[in-house]
């Protein structure tokens, strides 16, 4: 008997234009609840603009999305977002910050109070819940965004390049992190990064995409057993998949360089 699996996400020949450019084309893929799927590529290739859609910021120019079966046709709610830039409210506290969603949802309640301080002890951030967002570490921002996101328990959370602007270190650290968070809700996560060892850490699935124009080259399934510690970043497994997700992306596997770069925490954020 074939395995029932819950689709939370359905892409499917979805294509954007930007007057002449063609920022994404004819993309389809499909995520599966619980599932978490990231989509690698360089800069420009279109992975925002994917991520957009989803969320029903951007409408394709052709092609279906679904939401755990529903067309979307306009921004949709039921979702969790981070971004780049924590996009803290600098006059709240950060225990107050992460309850802003249920705040603007009209139902603050002790359950959520709960829930939070659990995300926060989860994210590292016990004894900073009256601290402001000023008081915090650009990483400590980052995940009590990331405990924000979660508070509500959306059926999908949408994560664009949330490292991003973080340095090098921290930036290693947040990925060990966000899969420890990540591992107790097991929410359905679409992650945007242009980092491969990044992906190849904390993903269950890897759609690799390539600019000009923005196309799927390659969907990879990481075999990878969890939770994956530092190990798993020397495992051969891990090499072969980045060197894989490295081919797709075009940037050659054949130079033999990739054990150093996985070594190197330095080239965690390339
Ligand atoms: P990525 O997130 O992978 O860096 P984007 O999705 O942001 O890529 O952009 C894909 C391409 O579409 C780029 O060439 C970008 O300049 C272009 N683009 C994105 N948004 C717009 C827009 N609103 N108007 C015009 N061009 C855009
Ligand atoms: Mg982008």
């Amino acid at each position: 008997m074939r395995r029932r699996v819950s689709i939370a996400l359905e892409i499917a020949d979805v294509h954007k234009t930007f007057g002449t450019l063609v920022a994404v084309e004819r993309a389809s893929f499909a995520v599966e609840a619980n599932e978490f799927v990231s989509i690698v590529g360089p800069s420009g290739c279109g992975k925002s603009t994917l991520l957009r859609m989803v969320a029903g910021l951007v409408a394709p120019a052709g092609g279906r999305i679904r939401v755990a079966g529903r067309e979307v046709t306009g921004p949709i709610r039921d979702v969790g977002m981070v971004f780049q830039a924590p996009v803290l409210l600098p006059w709240r506290t950060t225990l107050a910050n992460i309850l802003f969603v249920a705040d603007v949802a009209g139902k603050t309640t002790a359950e959520h109070r709960e829930r939070a301080l659990q995300l926060m002890a989860l994210a590292g951030l016990s004894g900073f819940e009256h601290a402001y967002p000023h008081e915090l570490s650009g990483g400590m921002q980052q995940r009590a965004a990331i405990c924000r996101a979660l508070l509500l328990n959306p059926p999908l959370i949408l994560m664009d390049e949330p490292f991003g602007a973080l340095d090098v270190m921290t930036r290693e650290r947040m990925g060990f992190e966000l899969q420890k968070i990540w591992a107790a809700s097991r929410n359905t996560v679409l992650f945007v990064t242009h980092s491969i060892s990044e992906a190849v850490l904390l993903s269950d699935t890897i759609v690799v995409m390539t600019p000009r124009p923005g196309r799927i080259q390659d969907i990879v399934k990481v075999d990878l057993p969890r939770p994956r510690d530092v190990s798993v970043l020397e495992h051969p497994r891990f090499i072969e998949l980045s060197a894989r997700v490295r081919g797709g992306i075009g940037m050659g596997s054949e130079t033999g360089s990739h054990a150093k770069v996985v070594s190197d925490p330095a080239a965690f954020a390339q």
